[in-house]
């Protein structure tokens, strides 16, 4: 439906608007677009922006991974369409509006590998049962500053002064926490508020719940928003699971809870003996039961499994707490309207599109085969007699989804063939590659 673009356009221009940014997530979640002058917008944007299926197959370094319908079929076109009702001015880019676009074949079908694309099916699978879910993303990061003596050339901005919950200068001597917390709330991405994290250099900043579309793209919008704004003041903000050996890593964290189409909060139930309705354990026995599928969408890195491990606050084992920060599903103590749970599996450099709806299919099939969750975690998480560890590395989690047919019949074959094609091209690269450490542990004594 393209009615709207005309009365879009003048709507854009009257607001001083002249270039609308039209961007989607990749793969990885990185935002890719086009950017249009608004005096072509109707005409441009009119039968959709066409892009080559590298979209989905292009790696950080702009390799191209041959994934099916890509190089092997000549790489046909996917068609972008904005979806005008996330159309948003950019405070910090004056005259540019940034715009999210939904990904569609030629033939008009929605595109399978396009990560917004998997969210909305399993949101209508959802909707099926009469349920809408809500969630509420929580992401860390660390900003970093040029710094020759560093490794990288990179070190933590702000080194040495800061340390969880420090507020003002001792641990943003800049205010680029500050400033970035202004200019994120004026975007309309309804922050709700920013801290400073355990490391130097790491924040975190929260995001209001809403439906897990809505959420979704606030997160994905979020995190190309943090790391624009950090590099115009001359810094890198990373997303990037584990960036230090000697420091914590950066989780995403994702609170949800399911609403049915009347307004009832169905998490919640008075007369239960933990104040949580059977549809919460459904939910939580599935996603305990597709837990070794979900870390590949959840830690979709080969960092991501350097960040787990005891005493971390980010799990390591497969379970649910009661306000428990060790457990992988913590449930906050707040009950009624409030009653939720706390998924703290992600880390940051998950796609939250894909994090988001890989969450609620497991909790899709939780709910729909009724399965019932362990015991929960009381006191101490990190004991490996306890319960089933996650997986240790990328390659395990890519062959647990593989293996989860349920899992992958809600998310969509097609994309999860995309997927495991694109990260398995990653091991291979990374398999063949000498690293430092390796360097530091085998020339002097070997
Ligand atoms: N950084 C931890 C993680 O990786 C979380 C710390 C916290 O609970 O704020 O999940
Ligand atoms: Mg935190
Ligand atoms: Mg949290």
């Amino acid at each position: 439906d393209t009615s709207g673009l005309a009365p879009a356009q003048a709507d854009l221009e009257a607001q001083g608007i002249d270039v609308v940014r039209l961007g989607y997530s990749d793969i990885i979640g990185t935002d890719r677009g086009r950017d249009v002058l608004v005096n072509r917008f109707g005409r441009t944007v009119g039968g959709g922006v066409a892009f080559c299926r590298s979209v989905y197959g292009t790696t950080p370094g702009g390799g191209v991974v041959d994934i099916d319908g890509g190089m092997n079929a000549g790489l046909p076109d996917v068609v972008a369409f904005p979806v005008l009702e996330t159309m948003q001015p950019v405070p910090w880019e004056p005259g540019v509006a940034h715009c999210i676009a939904d990904v569609f074949n030629p033939d008009g079908s929605p595109s399978q590998e396009s990560p917004r694309q998997v969210l909305k099916r399993v949101v209508e699978q959802f909707a099926e049962l009469g349920m809408s879910p809500i969630c509420g993303p929580e992401l860390e990061f660390y900003v970093l500053e040029p710094n020759e003596k560093a490794p990288n050339g990179w070190a933590r901005y702000g080194e040495a002064t800061g340390n969880v919950y420090v507020s003002g200068l001792r641990g943003d001597p800049e205010n680029v926490l500050l400033s970035s917390l202004r200019q994120l709330g004026d975007y309309g991405l309804e922050v709700v508020a920013a801290n400073h994290e355990f490391s130097s250099g790491q924040f975190e900043i929260n995001l209001w719940h809403s439906d897990a579309l809505d959420s979704a793209d606030r997160a994905h919008r979020f995190k190309a928003a943090v790391k624009e704004l950090a590099r115009k003041l001359g810094k890198l903000a990373t997303f990037m699971a584990k960036p230090f050996n000697d420091e914590g890593g950066s989780g995403f964290h994702i609170h949800f809870s399911m609403w049915s189409d009347d307004g009832a909060a169905l998490f919640d139930d008075p007369d239960s003996a933990d104040g949580l309705s059977q549809v919460a354990h459904w939910a939580i026995g599935g996603i305990l039961a597709h837990a070794p599928a979900l870390a590949a969408l959840h830690n979709p890195t080969i960092n991501s499994f350097k960040r787990f491990g005891p005493d971390t606050l980010a799990p390591w084992l497969i379970d649910w707490g009661l306000d428990n920060r060790s457990a992988m599903v913590r449930i906050p103590p707040e009950r009624g309207k409030a009653s939720r749970l706390e998924l703290r599996l992600g880390d940051a450099s998950a796609n939250p599109y894909l994090a988001t709806a890989s969450l609620l299919a497991a909790a899709y099939l939780g709910v729909r085969d009724k399965i019932e969750p362990a015991e929960p975690l009381v006191g101490y998480g990190y004991d490996p007699e306890r319960s089933e560890m996650l997986p240790t590395t990328l390659s395990a989690a890519l062959d647990a989804l593989e293996a989860d047919t349920e899992l992958r019949d809600v998310l969509g074959d097609v994309f999860v063939k995309t997927f495991l094609t694109y990260k398995r091209d990653e091991i291979n690269r990374f398999q063949s590659f000498i690293t430092d450490w390796e360097f530091a542990e085998y020339t002097y004594h070997l």
